[in-house]
């Protein structure tokens, strides 16, 4: 095993695929990408990097598109239609429209032939930071498990019950972890804008969804008294200490 993430941000991405048939590039990614702490694999067609997905399990792939016999659109399409890992995919400078493409078919980013080696590490960090804060399925707030697939809460493993506006205000906050967000955007979110300045709904909710969360609930979920509600990632006793929240942060 090879030793992984020397804070770069790369936690996430270990077991790089790279899909390349040029191999001077290979050979520059090879010497790059493993003192870096990637497990690498290196394919040259599609055929071989649709092997070693499915066989391999990456956490990345880097994936040139103009390859011998299947395209590398082609090969992402195929990628696409069993799993949301995440793609960088490579481009010569004058092929705009398979950039495009790629995009569409749903590639997380691309770059420019020739690009540098920091570059690529750089694409690498934010794609997996993004995948890390965006993920569609699991969510881990503290002692809180957010299963935004399946519309389903654990609390240290153990499954909670919850009412649709319950869950909703929960999503809600998980969507914006240790950020305040303000009970008008709550109301209008989960009941509909025509809620907004309900406070009661609200306020009734929420000690319903803190009950049924338990400690979690308590300690998690803090009240802006005037603004709002935060859900806190730590189940610290901040709240007494008065830690300074980041209000009204943005995305
Ligand atoms: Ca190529």
């Amino acid at each position: 095993m090879t030793a992984v993430d020397e804070g770069r941000g790369s936690a996430h991405v270990q077991r790089l695929l790279v899909v390349e048939d040029e191999p001077r590039a290979q050979r520059l990614l090879k010497a790059n990408l493993e003192p870096a702490g990637f497990a690498l694999r290196l394919v040259g067609t599609g055929e071989e990097a649709l092997a070693a997905f499915s066989e391999w399990a990456p956490d990345l792939i880097l994936l040139d598109l103009m390859l011998p016999g299947m395209s590398g659109l082609e090969v992402l399409a195929r990628i696409r239609e069993t799993s949301d890992v995440p793609v960088i995919i490579v481009s010569a400078k004058d092929q705009v429209a398979d950039k495009v493409a790629g995009l569409h078919l749903g590639a997380d980013d691309y770059l420019v032939k020739p690009y540098a080696i920091e570059e690529l590490l750089a694409r690498i960090d934010a794609v997996s930071r993004r995948q890390k804060g965006a993920s569609p399925g699991l969510r881990q707030v503290g002692a809180i498990t957010l299963d935004l697939r399946h519309h389903r809460v654990e609390v240290e493993g153990r499954e909670v019950v919850l009412s649709r506006t319950e869950y909703e205000l929960l999503a809600l906050l998980g969507r914006h972890v240790n950020r305040v967000v303000v009970a008008d955007a709550l109301l209008s979110e989960v009941w509909g804008p025509e809620y907004r300045g309900e406070y009661g709904i609200l306020h009734v909710t929420m000690s319903r969804l803190r009950k049924k969360l338990g400690k979690a609930g308590k300690t998690q979920i803090v009240t802006r008294p005037g603004v709002g509600y935060v859900l806190r990632e730590g189940q610290a006793d901040w709240a007494e200490g008065g830690e300074e929240l980041s209000v009204g942060e943005s995305e």
